[in-house]
């Protein structure tokens, strides 16, 4: 049994369930109550009650996680690749080793069934697994002989002490997107989770101090916009990465790089999937309730929009709506579960509304969720709703919906179905479907979207590519994770050398130039 799977059954720290516990910050390698004296309510989404209390950080707490992320940042990044990587498998196998845990948490907190919470795990690790190649990420280049006896090499450096900020919907997997990669590099962190499940962070902390990670390169300040506004102007913060809705990533792009910070800072989506005539109705009806009902629709890269080209409508709708019964709404707590429910009352009824306004508007309602058995119980439940007849005026349409709402759209040609997907303002995922080879390298071609799957309906890459989005999906210049991470978390130096050789050394005033 690990150190931390000994402690969490000897006592009930934080993390344990509980009814008025409080979940605080992990701060220089320990657990740590917050001092504002403000917290909010974690539900447990599955049946509406208050599970615990999250500690709000005051100012003084955030610069508490700063201060001991910048006194560990010079023995940390002094520290051979070598002892690093040991470290970072022993992370990503404590990781793996715990993933039932965490996955229990994600439930517990933001209500996503288990197979879903096991594979958020799965998938970060993937960025785990990608950050222990770092030795080999952070070779530079090497140019012998520039000039005579003259050599030119560069190296990469960490930024310092920097942090991220995450949404609600990945509580393990985003914050394994960012810090995996930064810690590599030789920076330290301190991550700002979302206040609505915050408990796997502590775990993650737990985790990473199990692994050898020294005191105060990794940090967890829970908490609001006090947290994220300290962070944001702090000046020992060198970096922030932040995952979360278009209008807080606007705000912390444009902040954070004001307060002369790097910032990526990734945001909403409305992601359309284009079907064309020749698709396999069949195979693009099973990618699109997958993808549009995964996790109750409450991810970044969902499908929100069915676009039915040249007269596959009818089949199409169909083909979703009969699979749509099918699907088995439940709490995470019952093995045959799908999909859970969504992440807090007020988001659920709001994600309702849609299917009031959507046919107020003009759109066809087919499928309405409010007559799954699981709505209207205490818990946060809706089940798979689908709108026909949804065109691009309709509220339903504009909004990132954020939850188990499909909409579909009819268009007759290849070029209309391009333009919705163009004119979008958010250019995070979309998915073409076809069998012609031709169609599909065009539309990879001529969309304005950072993330395209043909025949797949969520194409998150792989952890050894970088993941973003284009337009109001992503605020910065770097995608995250893989190699623009990488990028992100260091900086380059150029070194241009030559060792003392009396007899070529002259005084020379003119702009130096290669001999
Ligand atoms: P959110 O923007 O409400 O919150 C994200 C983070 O910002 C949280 O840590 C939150 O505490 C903080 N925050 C919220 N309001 C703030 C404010 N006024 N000032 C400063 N900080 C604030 O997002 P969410 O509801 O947690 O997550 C869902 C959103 O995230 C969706 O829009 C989804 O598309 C997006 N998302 C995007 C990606 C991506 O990779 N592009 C991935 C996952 C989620």
């Amino acid at each position: 049994m690990t150190q931390v799977a000994e402690s969490r059954q000897a006592s009930a720290g934080p993390t344990a369930p509980g009814g008025s516990e409080s979940v605080g910050h992990w701060i220089n390698g320990a657990r740590s109550a917050g001092t504002s004296g403000r917290s909010g309510p974690i539900f447990n989404p599955a049946t509406g009650s208050i599970a615990r209390q999250v500690d709000f950080a005051s100012v003084a707490d955030v610069d508490r996680a700063v201060a001991a992320a910048a006194a560990a940042f010079p023995a940390w990044r002094a520290l051979s690749l070598s002892k690093r990587t040991e470290i970072l498998f022993r992370i990503r196998n404590l990781v793996e080793a715990h993933r039932r845990d965490l996955a229990a948490l994600l439930t517990a907190e933001h209500g996503k069934v288990p197979s879903d919470a096991l594979g958020e795990i799965a998938r970060g690790l993937e960025n785990l697994e990608f950050a222990c190649g770092v030795p080999q990420l952070l070779k530079g280049g090497f140019s012998e002989q520039v000039s005579s006896g003259v050599d030119v090499y560069q190296i990469r450096q960490p930024l310092g002490v920097v942090a991220g900020i995450t949404p609600f919907n990945f509580p393990a997997m985003v914050p394994m997107w960012m810090f995996g990669n930064a810690l590599a590099c030789g920076n330290t962190f301190v991550l700002k989770p979302s206040e609505k499940d915050p408990s796997a962070s502590l775990l993650l902390g737990e985790l990473l101090a199990e692994a050898g990670v020294p005191d105060g390169v990794f940090n967890v300040v829970q908490g609001d916009k006090v947290a994220v506004d300290r962070l944001l102007e702090h000046p020992d913060i060198a970096a922030l990465s932040f995952v979360g809705s278009t209008p807080i990533a606007r705000y912390i792009y444009e902040t954070g790089t004001r307060h002369g910070k790097r910032v990526q800072a990734l945001g909403g989506a409305k992601n359309h999937m284009v079907v064309l005539p020749d698709a396999d109705i069949e195979m693009a009806a099973d990618a699109a309730v997958s993808a549009g009902y995964g996790s109750a629709g409450e991810r970044c890269m969902a499908i929100s929009v069915v676009v039915a080209v040249g007269g596959v409508g009818d089949s199409l709708v169909s083909a979703i709506s009969e699979r749509l019964p099918r699907i088995k709404v439940g709490p995470g707590s019952d093995a045959s579960s799908e999909m859970g429910p969504l992440v807090t009352r007020e988001h659920r009824d709001k994600v309702a509304g849609y299917l009031d306004s959507g046919p107020a508007q003009g759109a066809t309602l087919v499928v309405d969720g409010r007559s799954d058995a699981s709505f209207g119980g205490a818990g946060f439940f809706l089940g798979p709703s689908l709108i026909d007849d949804v065109t691009p005026d309709m509220d339903c349409y504009r909004d990132e919906i954020f939850g188990p709402v499909l909409g579909v759209v009819r268009v007759d040609t290849y070029a209309e179905a391009l333009a919705l997907v163009n004119d979008n303002p958010y250019g995070n995922g979309t998915a073409i479907f076809t069998r012609d080879g031709g169609a599909a390298r065009q539309f990879q071609f001529d969309c304005n979207v950072g993330m395209v799957g043909i025949n797949v309906p969520i194409p998150v890459p792989v952890a050894y590519y970088s993941f973003g989005g284009w337009k109001a999906s992503l605020f910065g210049d770097t995608h995250m994770y893989g190699p623009e991470g990488i990028n992100f978390y260091t900086r380059a130096k150029v070194v241009t050398a030559r060792w003392p050789d009396p007899g070529t050394s002259s005084v020379d005033l003119g702009f130096p130039r290669t001999r």
